[in-house]
């Protein structure tokens, strides 16, 4: 049985990927930080397409928190052979001469230190775990990464970016071990992160103006990262995966 824990799977793109992973066999392991009742209707949905899954809320910043995550994901679902590093935050639309620091320490603690907290503990267990058969790691980065996101928020723009070079990196320090990591970098796409940033319309707005002239769907991205967790992608590590309509 494969297993695979998500952060942030209780809505948009990692509840996508958790129902798309369930259908494809995987039990998830489903973590959210506040949102008890949308993490619920992912577990509900994920048992409807008749796969195992689980509940492992806590907070991707607090050390503590992730390592019980996988805890309880290990003891509920068996062995982990995935981990989709996903949750992450925007904020409303600044120029970087208006953000104030407790703004920017938010949006690198969440995106940058929750998710290496996140991986670190992926490759810890996915190297233990597994008994050297390995895994697979998807960090979902962003397009803001290459885009840089000016006007809007360049301080998520450079915390995906981190994420970009973390797969990079890490990909090398674990190839030899079977863990293949990967990062996608959605464009935009229709999830209620934009409403979260003060711009509930923007999905809509600037989908149109993209080459595909419309936003992805989460489901559309949940595709991508669930191939890279396959073994149909066993060659493929230290990649960069835009998902973003040719934007
Ligand atoms: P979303 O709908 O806002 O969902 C965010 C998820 O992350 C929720 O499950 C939320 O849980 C969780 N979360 C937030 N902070 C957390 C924390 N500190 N600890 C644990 N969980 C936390 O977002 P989305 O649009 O699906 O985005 C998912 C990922 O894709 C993000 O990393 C985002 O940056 C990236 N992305 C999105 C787009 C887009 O256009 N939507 C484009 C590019 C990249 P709670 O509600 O319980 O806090």
């Amino acid at each position: 049985m494969k297993s695979v824990l998500i952060t942030g799977a209780s809505r948009g793109i990692g509840r996508a990927t958790a129902i798309r992973a369930a259908r494809e066999g995987w039990s998830v392991a489903v973590n959210y930080r506040t949102d008890r009742i949308a993490g619920d209707a992912t577990l509900a949905a994920i048992r409807d397409v008749g796969a195992q899954a689980v509940l492992v809320p806590g907070d991707v910043t607090s050390e503590t928190d992730v390592a019980r995550m996988f805890r309880e994901a290990e003891s509920a679902l068996g062995v982990l052979t995935g981990v989709v590093i996903n949750a992450g935050i925007v904020a409303p639309s600044l120029r970087l001469v208006d953000m104030d620091v407790d703004r920017l320490r938010r949006m690198f603690e969440v995106n940058v230190l929750g998710a290496y907290l996140t991986a670190r503990e992926a490759a810890r267990v996915l190297l233990r775990g597994a008994g050297g058969a390995g895994g697979s790691i998807v960090l979902v980065s962003s397009a803001a990464a290459r885009l840089g996101s000016p006007f809007e928020y360049v301080d998520y723009a450079g915390s995906k970016a981190a994420l970009d070079t973390l797969a990079v990196g890490l990909a090398k320090e674990l190839a030899e071990d079977g863990v293949r990591v990967n990062s996608v970098r959605p464009g935009i796409i229709t999830t209620n992160i934009h409403a979260s940033g003060g711009q509930p319309d923007r999905a809509e707005r600037l989908g149109s103006g993209t080459p595909m002239g419309r936003p992805g769907l989460p489901e559309e991205v949940a595709e991508a990262i669930v191939w890279l967790l396959s073994d149909a992608a066993s060659y493929v590590t230290g990649s960069i995966l835009d998902v973003s309509g040719g934007r």
